[in-house]
This record gives C-alpha cells, sequence and structure tokens, in this order.
C-alpha cells in the first residue's frame, strides 16, 4: 500500500471517529454515532494490517484469535451492573500496553526507526518516557477503581497525614528519573520510572473514595487516552496519536463536566479526600434501625400512584441491579393510558458510570422525551404527586445540602423531598455507594417499599389493574 493511501484511509478513520464522538454526545444520535466508531475502528485496522512494515502476520492472527475468544466470552457473560469494572480494567490494559510498547521500542529501537541501542534519537526518548510513565500509572490506577467498582476494595477513602507531600515527592522522583533516563539510557532507571509511576498510580486513586469514583472513571479513561497518543508517537502512527488525543481530551471533558455536576473542584478530586462517612459504618447503620420507618406493600402504592396527576420517576443503581427497566416502562404505560403525567428524573451520577440510566431506559424503549436532566427537572417536583425513586439513592440524598461533613455535601441533588408522596423502591435500609444514611427514609411523606426493583415493580403493575 502507498504511504499516500495509507494516510489517506488514516484520516478517513479519524474523521468517523469524529463523527463518532459527535454522535455519541446525544441519545438520539448515538447509534449512529457507533456505526461511525466500528466503520471507522474496521478502516483503522485494515489499514494497520496492509502496511508496509509487517513481515509476520502469525503473531497478529495469535493475537487475535486470543484476545477475540477472550474478549467475546466476556462480552457474552458480563452483567450490565458489572460494566463500569470492566471498563476499569480494559483501560488498566491500554497502560500496560503502552509500558509494553514503550519497552519494545527501547529494546528495538531499530525497529521502530528511532535510533539504534545505546544512541535512541532524544525525542523518541522523550515520548517513551511520558508513554511510560501515563501508561504504568493508568495500569495500577485502573485496578484500584475496578477493586474500588467490584467491592474487592472498600469504596472508603485511604488518606495519611502528608499524602499529598509524598505523592508530590513521587512525582518529583518521576521527573528526575525520566530527565536521567532520556540522558543515559539506562535499564535500571527506566525499570525504576516504572515501579515509582505504579506507586504513584495507587496513591493518586486509593484516597479517592465514595461519590466521587465516576470522576476518577472518566480522568482514567482520559489517561488511557493520552497513553495511546504516547504509543502513537513511538509507533511514528498518525491515526493513534489522533485516536488517543481524542479518547484523552473527550474524557477530560467528561471528568470537568461530571466535576460541575456533582459540584466539586477538579484539583479537590483528584487530590483525593472525599469518601465514605464512618457514621455509615455498623454504629451508624445501628442507628437507622432503631428509628421508625413507613413502609407499604405494592397494593398501597398502587392506590396512591393511581391517586396522582404528575408522578416523576428517579431511576437509580438499584434499577441496573435488578434490570427493571422493561417493568418500569410496562408500568409507566399503563400509568399513562390512566391520564397520569409521567416523567423521568436523570442525576449525572446515577448508577455506576456516565449515561447508564439513559442507556437502560433506552434500551426499554422509554421515549427520550420523556426523560429529563436534573437542571430542567428539579423545580418540577415541588409540583408533583409522586416521586416514584426506583433503586436511587444518593442522588436524592438531602445530606448533600445540608451537611457539611457529609462526602457528598455539594453535589445537586433531585430534591424529591418536594414531592407531595416519595416512594423509595429498595430491598433495606442499606446505605448507597457513598455509604451516607438517607434521612428522607424517616419522613413522614416517604413510603418505603422494600423489595427487588423488579418484583416490586411487576407487582405494582399487577395492582393498578385491580385499582
Ligand atoms: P446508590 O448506590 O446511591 O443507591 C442504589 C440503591 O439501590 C442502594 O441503596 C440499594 O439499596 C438499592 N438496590 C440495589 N440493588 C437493588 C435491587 N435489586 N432492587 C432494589 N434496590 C436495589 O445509587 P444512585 O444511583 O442513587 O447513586 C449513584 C452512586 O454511585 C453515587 O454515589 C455516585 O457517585 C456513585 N458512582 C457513580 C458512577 C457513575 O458514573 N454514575 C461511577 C461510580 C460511582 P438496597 O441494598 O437496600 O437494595
Amino acid at each position: 500500500m502507498s504511504v499516500n493511501l495509507e494516510a489517506f484511509l488514516y484520516l478517513v478513520a479519524s474523521i468517523c471517529f469524529i463523527m463518532s464522538l459527535h454522535g455519541l454526545s446525544s441519545a438520539k444520535t448515538s447509534k449512529m454515532g457507533n456505526l461511525y466508531g466500528m466503520v471507522g475502528m474496521a478502516l483503522a485496522v485494515g489499514t494497520a494490517l496492509m502496511g508496509n512494515g509487517l513481515s509476520s502476520y502469525s503473531f497478529i492472527a495469535g493475537g487475535i484469535i486470543i484476545g477475540g475468544v477472550i474478549g467475546t466470552f466476556i462480552a457474552r457473560t458480563i452483567k450490565m451492573t458489572a460494566l463500569p469494572q470492566l471498563v476499569a480494567a480494559f483501560h488498566s490494559l491500554v497502560g500496560l500496553s503502552a509500558v509494553f510498547v514503550a519497552y519494545a521500542a527501547y529494546q528495538a529501537p531499530e525497529a521502530y526507526s528511532i535510533g539504534a541501542a545505546g544512541s535512541i534519537y532524544r525525542s523518541s526518548l522523550f515520548e517513551m518516557t511520558l508513554g511510560t510513565i501515563i501508561g504504568a500509572i493508568t495500569f495500577t490506577g485502573s485496578i484500584v477503581a475496578f477493586g474500588k467498582l467490584q467491592g474487592l476494595i472498600k469504596g472508603k477513602p485511604l488518606t495519611f497525614a502528608g499524602q499529598h507531600f509524598v505523592n508530590a515527592a513521587l512525582g518529583g522522583a518521576i521527573f528526575l528519573m525520566g530527565t536521567i533516563f532520556v540522558l543515559s539510557e539506562s535499564h535500571l532507571i527506566f525499570w525504576v520510572i516504572v515501579a515509582l509511576s505504579f506507586v504513584l498510580g495507587l496513591m493518586l486513586i486509593l484516597p479517592i473514595g465514595g461519590a466521587d469514583m465516576p470522576v476518577v472513571v472518566s480522568m482514567l479513561n482520559s489517561y488511557s487516552g493520552w497513553a495511546a497518543a504516547g504509543i502513537g508517537f513511538t509507533l511514528h502512527n498518525n491515526l493513534l496519536i489522533i485516536t488517543g488525543a481524542l479518547v484523552g481530551s473527550s474524557g477530560a471533558i467528561l471528568s470537568y463536566i461530571m466535576c460541575k455536576g456533582m459540584n466539586r473542584s477538579f484539583f479537590s478530586v483528584i487530590l483525593g479526600g472525599f469518601g465514605n462517612d464512618d457514621s455509615a459504618g455498623p454504629e451508624g447503620m445501628k442507628a437507622i434501625e432503631d428509628r421508625p420507618v413507613k413502609s407499604g406493600s405494592a397494593e398501597d402504592a398502587a392506590f396512591i400512584v393511581s391517586q396522582a396527576q404528575n408522578v416523576i420517576i428517579v431511576p437509580g443503581y438499584g434499577m441496573a441491579v435488578a434490570q427493571a427497566q422493561h417493568a418500569l416502562k410496562e408500568m409507566t404505560d399503563q400509568l399513562k393510558k390512566a391520564g397520569i403525567n409521567v416523567k423521568y428524573a436523570i442525576h449525572p451520577v446515577a448508577g455506576r458510570m456516565p449515561g447508564h440510566m439513559n442507556v437502560l431506559l433506552a434500551e426499554a424503549n422509554v421515549p427520550y422525551e420523556d426523560v429529563f436532566e436534573l437542571e430542567d427537572i428539579n423545580s418540577d417536583f415541588s409540583n408533583c404527586d409522586v416521586a416514584f425513586v426506583i433503586g436511587a439513592n444518593d442522588v436524592t440524598n438531602p445530606a448533600a445540602k445540608t451537611d457539611p461533613t457529609s462526602p457528598i455535601f455539594g453535589m445537586p441533588i433531585l430534591e424529591v423531598e418536594k414531592a407531595k408522596t416519595v416512594l423509595f423502591i429498595k430491598r433495606s435500609m442499606a446505605a448507597g455507594y457513598a455509604g451516607v444514611e438517607n434521612e428522607l427514609f424517616f419522613r413522614p411523606n416517604t413510603m418505603m417499599l422494600f423489595g427487588d426493583a423488579k418484583k416490586v415493580t411487576e407487582d405494582l403493575s399487577k395492582a393498578l389493574h385491580d385499582v
């Protein structure tokens, strides 16, 4: 393939990726966005495989077969609720590949046309070092994020006195080692950089807990993009540079948007320190159990809902766990048939990944015009008869407005407490992801509907027939 044709095809693939990102920015155009992404990726991989530098396809075929089998297995068996941790795990692999590619280039510079062993071009050594540092930080940081999202590591932030000083010292040491490596090409120093960056990745993500994990996930997404761009420089591959930069910058923009949505400053999240509330530990939960709570049956709820004029549904992580979106859509159709106005309210960090609720509702064919973002619907709660909270908790918690010591303080919430009646579907009195008690459960206008979100919604639908 001629160099010009290769450059042209890469350019087309890059445009496809940009169109894909544009399409993915709205639910209506997201299918088209995905299609552009797939076409771009097919073009990119096809062009790379037909490129001039390839001498053997056997390793590539082996990689495609092994990776394809593992990928297909994971895709077929993964539960929707485990997607966020899967994404974190995949980010860690992008980071590790950046380290491997940098090491391969360092070991065989001739193969990458970046000079010869012992006299690699300074600019290439610099790119290699940068890719290695970002890749190694992404690797361990993503593993911690995976552990937290999977529940293997406690969400509680691990903080200690002088933590910021240690991180700054680590950053300084990495900078120094990087400079020495670029000047000396020392094998030992390369691995010192990798080791220090691994530790920095752990130190950066371990202190972040509670409700700030969404920002971390999108931030690691951004890091993995920059790591890929770094590999692109080492491999002299323009498409990888462009794609990495697209992922890196879109991840950074998403982190910024999520910080704004949660009323956090980006730096306060990155520097850690927010997280689980100690009062949500066993002592805190005991206090919860001792207080009276009004709970009702599906029949009680059906009666209340059937009397309403305006109902706002607030889905959260529990809806995803129970896969209750289809049952919810059926119930909504029933209510609409009875002349009741129904809207859905989406909090920017509801669920466990950006857009989690939108994806599930779209899967159940909920019309886009019924779905409203927080800032567009919050004022409607005071005029609504029933706020129907299905598997959501933190995103409704008024402690975010009233308790300055709460780890979610400052995060805007869906103000369900302003509705005449609040129905909460959840299985128990347990706290949500941030581990914070929710005062709303004890309010006189709240009725708890204990049980699995799908089962309770189905029972409620049945009961609605009989009202
Ligand atoms: P929460 O985690 O606050 O609450 C979910 C509630 O669902 C729980 O209290 C749980 O209570 C209930 N639940 C779980 N399973 C079921 C089930 N099968 N049936 C019924 N209820 C169930 O979720 P929210 O969506 O309100 O808030 C999201 C939280 O996750 C925020 O703190 C956010 O910061 C964090 N987060 C968000 C990410 C994102 O990108 N969106 C990423 C990472 C974290 P019970 O056990 O009693 O049933």
